[in-house]
Parts: structure tokens; C-alpha cells; sequence
């Protein structure tokens, strides 16, 4: 299972960079994590977005899915996926339609921006999409996808990929403040992706993010063989961050990279 890092930024791009968004193949599967804001120009540069068999969205944050706007024009509008030949493309009867696995309530707030927009069906049509139950096993090709609700703003999974294949275990933590829930879903993974926002906690109101610290000790106490922090912005230092989660965490460390593949 090979997992690309196409976006880590958090709510705000790194300059250059991108929002949440992990490309994960096994074989010829290969399924989106996440399709926050920039992901979409990302994700075309490493594989064709018709090839992708699925998107999984963790949260309807716009960090985390705004970028199916993008994708639902592409595979609406682009000249490949017309019925007719048009402008050297020779025209299809069977246009692509990835799988859209959102979380409970996603389809009403998607209908909602594209009725905004003068496309109420925009989603559904460009689409096979369906609001996946926390507690099902979801198979796409040779992978499979376990959820883990964790205490964010908004009702969040955290995602775990498993290929039917063998080879390990990819974790995805989504946003969230500190949890045991996310430890016991994700005790003994192979590659563990935490977010890492805050420099420190948050200050008032109820918390709903960790600091790198916070996402050293939940690695440790679940045993993950390899921590890669994520959605942390280009301006917070990185040494300063690496330092944090190594007060807690002795395995394997790093800050995650646009472009940067990891093998599980
Ligand atoms: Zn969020």
C-alpha cells in the first residue's frame, strides 16, 4: 500500500501547498483520503482523477472536502467524459463516476452548496455517493475502511486503510482534540498520520484540535510504529514541532510533505 501526501496544510494552504488530502494505491485501487481545498490540482498531477475508485471524506470541514467542487466539474464537464465526440475526445457512454463515501449528514450539506451554486445535483451526478456508517467496513477494490468517530466541531472519523492483500496498517487521525478513542482505534498501526495545529492549546471555548506534544503522546500510548505529523501549517517551525511529539514518541518521526510517498 503506497500512501502520497497530496495536501497537509491545515484551514489555511501553506503557501503552495494544499489542504487534507492522502492518495492511497494498492495495486490498481486507489482511493482519495480527504479532498480538502487545493487537493484537486494535487492529486492531477500524481495519478488521472478518473482513475480514482473512491474518495472518503473524514468531516465536512472545507480543509477536508472543498476540493469536490473542482472534482465534480471535472467529471461533469470535461470533454472525455461527454456522450458525444467533441474536440479530438471520441465521446463515452460510460463516463467515470468515483465513489463518494461522505460521513452521516454530508449529502444534505453538499446538496445545500450546490443548490448555492444553480446545481443542486452536481454531486450525485458526478458521483456514486453514499454516507457510510461509522460502523461498517467499507470495501473499495482491494481495500478496506474502518472509522473511528473522534471529538472535533463537527461530527469526524478518524480512517483507517487495511489492504485485502496484506501489508500494514495506514491510520488517518482527521482533526481532533485529544482522545483515547483515537488510541485504542489505532494501538499497533504501521503508519499513524496525527494532526498537529496548535502551538498550543486552545486558549477558551471546547477544544477540538492537539498540539504536536498532544500528537506525540497519543502515539506513544498507542504503540504506532511511525508518526507523521499533519495538517500543520509552513508557519509554525518545524523543529520546534519535531522537538514536542519526541518528548513522548521514540519511533520513527516526520513532518508531512506535499509529494512525500509512504510505504505500508
Ligand atoms: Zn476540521
Amino acid at each position: 500500500m503506497r500512501i502520497t501526501v497530496l495536501g497537509k496544510s491545515p484551514a489555511w494552504q501553506d503557501a503552495g501547498g494544499a489542504c487534507s488530502g492522502y492518495l492511497v494505491q494498492d495495486g490498481d485501487t486507489c482511493v482519495l483520503v480527504d479532498c480538502g481545498s487545493g487537493v484537486f490540482a494535487q492529486l492531477r498531477r500524481v495519478v488521472d482523477y478518473l482513475d480514482v475508485d473512491a474518495v472518503v471524506v473524514s468531516h465536512m470541514h472545507g480543509d477536508h472536502f472543498l476540493d469536490l467542487v473542482p472534482y465534480a466539474c471535472a467529471l461533469s464537464f470535461a470533454p472525455r467524459q461527454q456522450p458525444a465526440a467533441v474536440a479530438g475526445w471520441p465521446g463515452t457512454d460510460e463516463p467515470a463516476r468515483p465513489q463518494l463515501l461522505v460521513p452521516p449528514g454530508a449529502i444534505d450539506v453538499l446538496a445545500t452548496i450546490g443548490r448555492a451554486g444553480g446545481q443542486p445535483r452536481l454531486f450525485e451526478r458526478a458521483f456514486a455517493m453514499r454516507e457510510y456508517d461509522v460502523a461498517e467496513t467499507a470495501e473499495v477494490g482491494t481495500l478496506r475502511a474502518r472509522f473511528q468517530p473522534v471529538p472535533h466541531y463537527v461530527p469526524t472519523n478518524a480512517i483507517e486503510l487495511t489492504s485485502r492483500d496484506g501489508g500494514g496498517r495506514y491510520t488517518f487521525g482527521a482533526d481532533h482534540r485529544p482522545t483515547d478513542a483515537l488510541v485504542e482505534f489505532a494501538a499497533g498501526t504501521d503508519l499513524l498520520m496525527l494532526e498537529a495545529t496548535l502551538p498550543r492549546p486552545e486558549r477558551r471555548g471546547p477544544r477540538g484540535h492537539m498540539t504536536p506534544a498532544e500528537a506525540g503522546e497519543h502515539a506513544a500510548a498507542c504503540g504506532a510504529r511511525r508518526l507523521v505529523l499533519t495538517h500543520i501549517s509552513d508557519e509554525l517551525d518545524e523543529d520546534w514541532a519535531l522537538a514536542e511529539a519526541a518528548r513522548s514518541y521514540a519511533g520513527p518521526l516526520e513532518i508531512a510533505k506535499a509529494g512525500a510517498v509512504y510505504t505500508v
